[in-house]
């Protein structure tokens, strides 16, 4: 990790013999929906501190609220964070383990006069409250005996009040400048069943109330989270100080912000629930679940986060250094392969009927180590329509009638004659091939201005290919009269069929990485390849056309 303000606090702490040296981090996440990109810069961060510092890691489910959490979010986020590889401590840790140490904390608390049970319901709180500028009202319900508050506060787990009715409030200040100090909520009544205790409470502490426990109880010395929660902090060192507990340090840092990108699980839950993406993961979602399907490597998104570091003060990231970075990793790593994503056929006139050669292709130039491949050709090839004009403008110098081009890794074709049905439509093309030419150079010396993919028609596997795009069409999505929605971009998905693939696509491990050669990186997308069914995702274009587009459009205004 590069050096950054977290790990100057960290060198000096241990200058200063604070914790004994020791960093023990952690990543919290509410099992309230899947992780996202966001969280894999926390996850990167947390886990990236712990290796340096030679110190420990755990992953602890935030999981408070019973009303918006689900074990289904707990199995992707295990499953998330692994396929990150951030090595966390065994056993995985649970908030709800702690609910009954955080109760007694609490009633600690009452004991001490430093809490008290308030039956104010949640509006007239609001007014109590005050704003920045007015001081608050303390709740006519603040000077209750500590007897009666042990009481009430039994009787609140007991269950004998319905949800809403009480609340236990720290008891500090109702006129202190920063508003978490006055007199926030601890515990809310909520006959909810929670997906770990089941029914075994009622009662579910706050987020404020919670938080800096779960790090006091777990040893966490350097307690990372996001800017939000720096007006917090005097809250949470108030209630580690009443309580006399171990201490951790919170440091807060910029969360991520991406162009083009929906960072909030509240959105990206409105996404999926109004179907506007097939799930969490869709591979157009910034979750790390649609980025794994779509074809980012663990490693790509690692280097992301190492690259983009760390910072104190909130700013907004280039998803093309995301992409960047993808293809940068993919261009060393993926096998190359030769696809054909809209077919038009090829007849070689003068290459025998029932003849099958095997030519050579490079698996990868960028890395001798992955070696070389068989690839047939035979007398009928299919090659990409977009390679090929009736009637080739100037600059088109691929395939056109009387042209001569080259068949990657194989020979000089000519294309003497185009043939269409009798709608008018080319359906194929035939083509005379030079023998000479075997592995793409003449020995008379004569050039060809361009190489064109192809694949032979015979050996073909079909499959379907499905391009992605960003999924909103401004950098900011949310940019918008009507929210973030309006700008869906409605070219996100195309899905063609019945595309050409190279038959060492059968012979595939699994989870390979692949570029398609002159047209992008792509993956299997595992969820949808069934059986004969092969599908592919784009995992990301060979070169970033966005910012051409944006260049045109900056020209335009
Ligand atoms: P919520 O609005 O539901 O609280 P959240 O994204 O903060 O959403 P958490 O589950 O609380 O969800 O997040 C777990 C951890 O991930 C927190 O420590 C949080 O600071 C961190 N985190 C969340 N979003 C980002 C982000 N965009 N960039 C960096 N870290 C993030
Ligand atoms: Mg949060």
């Amino acid at each position: 990790m590069k050096p950054n303000f977290i790990t100057e606090i960290i060198d000096e702490h241990n200058k200063i013999g604070k914790f004994s040296g020791k960093v023990h981090t952690r990543f919290p996440p509410e099992p309230n929906g899947y992780l996202h990109i966001g969280h894999a810069k926390s996850i990167c961060l947390n886990y990236g501190l712990a290796c340096q510092y030679n110190g420990k890691f755990n992953l602890r489910f935030d999981d408070t609220n019973p009303c918006k959490e689900e074990q289904e979010y707990v199995d992707s986020i295990i499953e998330d964070v692994s396929w990150l590889e951030a090595k966390w401590q065994e056993p995985t840790l649970y908030a709800s383990d702690y609910f009954e140490q955080m109760h007694e904390y609490a009633v600690a608390l009452i004991k001490k006069g430093k809490a008290y049970v308030c039956d104010l319901n949640a509006e007239q709180m609001r007014v109590y409250r005050g704003t920045l500028t007015t001081p608050g009202k303390e709740s006519p319900y603040r000077n209750r005996s500590i007897e009666e508050n042990l009481d009430l506060f039994e009787r609140m787990r007991k269950g004998e009040f319905p949800d809403g009715a009480k609340t236990l409030r720290a008891k500090i200040d109702m006129s202190h400048p920063n508003l978490n100090m006055r007199d926030p909520v601890m515990y809310r009544i909520l006959h909810a069943a929670h997906h770990r205790t089941k029914d075994a409470w009622c009662i579910y502490p706050t987020y404020d109330w919670a938080h800096g426990l779960e790090d006091s109880v777990e040893g966490i010395t350097h307690s990372i989270c996001t800017l939000e929660f720096e007006n917090h902090r005097p809250l949470y060192d108030w209630f580690l100080a009443q309580l006399q507990i171990f201490h951790p340090q919170q440091i807060e840092f910029a969360r991520l912000n991406m162009t083009y990108t929906i960072l909030s699980k509240r959105k990206l839950l409105e996404l999926v629930q109004s179907k506007l993406v097939s799930g969490w993961d869709d591979p157009r979602m910034p979750t790390i679940a649609g980025l794994r399907r779509r074809g980012f490597p663990a490693q790509a998104i690692r280097n992301f986060c190492d690259e983009i570091g760390v910072a104190k003060f909130n700013s907004t990231i280039d998803i093309a250094i995301l992409e960047e970075a993808v293809r940068g990793l993919l261009n060393k790593t993926a096998q190359r392969l030769m696809a054909v994503l809209h077919p038009l056929k090829v007849v070689i006139i003068n290459y025998p009927e029932n003849q099958t050669e095997e030519l050579e292709a490079i698996n990868n130039p960028e890395d001798a180590n992955m070696g070389s491949r068989k690839v047939p050709f035979s007398r009928e090839l299919f090659i990409e329509r977009d390679d090929f004009r009736e009637n080739p403008p100037k600059e088109f110098f691929r395939l056109g009638p009387g042209r001569e081009i080259r068949l990657r890794y194989a020979y000089f074709i000519k294309c003497v004659d185009v043939v269409k049905d009798s709608s008018g439509e080319i359906k194929e093309l035939h083509c005379t091939y030079d023998p000479q030419t075997r592995g793409g150079n003449a020995p008379d010396g004569r050039k060809v201005k361009s190489t064109i993919h192809w694949v032979s028609a015979k050996q073909a596997q079909s499959a379907e290919i499905r391009l992605y795009d960003r999924l909103f069409m401004k950098a900011n999505p949310d940019d918008a009269p009507e929210g973030f929605k309006a700008n869906i971009n409605p070219r996100s998905l195309e899905i063609i069929t019945d595309c050409k693939l190279e038959p060492a696509i059968m012979e595939a491990k699994p989870r390979t990485h692949y570029q398609f050669e002159r047209l992008g990186y792509f993956y299997i997308d595992e969820k949808d390849s069934i059986g004969e069914r092969l599908v592919f995702n784009r995992t990301i274009s060979l070169r970033d056309t966005w910012a051409k587009i944006e260049k045109v459009l900056k020209g335009r205004s």
